[in-house]
């Protein structure tokens, strides 16, 4: 696997290989790797040429300075895993090869309704700081493929806005990857490392509350559903940032269900400081 720090160094060596027509697959990631980053990297190399994975904490993202300091950092592991995987490039740029001009590029993206609820609502600032470093990381790699995993639902979403905006929606496909989970049902997240014992047991009732919502979904008004699942995180000791039933492909929630229209049930809470999100396609 071949290390760069450098935009230009990468940069020459993605040339390099349109020059010889490898198509290039990539996964951008925050480090703190699972096996569900990794299996992003697989499905990457059994479509592509080569495959780029990039480790950055991207500043603009955190709403929250301390979820910023305490989010895991695990290179030398990192490193490890992606070696085995197959992985052909990291990128591990600094803040500066990212933020050149260091005001962290004072864009605005309209992403419209996407950014006034669930973690938009509940993160202000977060999907503009997540658009800030993907414009600029698909503007240095160029990707054919971009990989994401459904994990992060409405990300997804807006980054799909964005591609549309940046005007690279013909250049290059998104391909989004199911929620590798753990043998208990919470979904695999870098977040995980923080918790305790007890928090980590407490943890699979997010999932275990998305199966609730799944199994008991029934046409008509979805309310009292929201509320019952809601009042099993917070019995639990979660503090509840959202408890969502929408549509799965807009967003936009949905309070009675005509029994047809494809659903995604959404989650964020906390457990402590710790902030978890997890989602689960309906029918
Ligand atoms: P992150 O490092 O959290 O920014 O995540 C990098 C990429 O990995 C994003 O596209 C995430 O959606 C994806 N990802 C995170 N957790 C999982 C998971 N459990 N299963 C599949 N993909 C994931």
């Amino acid at each position: 696997m071949i290390l760069f720090k450098k935009n230009e160094d990468l940069k020459s060596w993605i040339q390099e290989q349109n020059r010889c027509e490898v198509t290039i697959g990539f996964v951008p990631t925050m480090g703190a790797l699972h096996q569900g980053h990794l299996s992003l990297i697989d499905a990457s190399r059994q479509n592509n040429g080569k495959t780029i994975c990039s480790i950055f904490v991207n500043p603009t993202q955190f709403n929250d300075p301390k979820d910023f300091e305490k989010y895991p950092v695990t290179f030398e592991k990192d490193i490890e895993l992606l070696i085995n995987t197959g992985c052909d490039v990291l990128f591990l740029p600094t803040v500066s090869e990212i933020y050149p001009n260091g005001d962290f590029e004072d864009k605005n993206f309209d992403l419209g309704f996407l950014e006034t609820i669930l973690d938009g609502k509940y993160r202000p600032g977060h999907f503009q700081g997540v658009c800030k470093v993907v414009s600029r990381l698909l503007e240095i790699v160029q990707p054919d493929n971009l990989y994401l995993g459904q994990k992060d639902y409405q990300q997804c979403m807006v980054i799909n806005r964005l591609v549309v905006l940046l005007g690279l929606n013909k250049k290059i496909k998104i391909n989004i990857c199911p929620t590798l989970r753990e043998l208990d049902g919470l979904a695999m997240s870098s977040r995980n490392m923080r918790l305790n014992i007890a928090e980590r047991k407490t943890a699979i009732t997010i999932y275990q509350t998305l199966e609730f919502i799944k199994s008991h979904i029934e046409k008509g008004n979805l309310e009292k559903l929201q509320q019952d699942a809601t009042k099993i995180l917070e019995r639990i000791g979660f503090k509840v940032d959202y408890v969502a039933i929408a549509n799965a492909t807009t967003l936009s929630p949905i309070l009675n269900w005509d029994g047809e229209e494809k659903l995604v049930a959404l989650i964020a809470a906390f457990l402590n400081e710790i902030r978890l999100i997890d989602n689960m396609v309906l029918n």
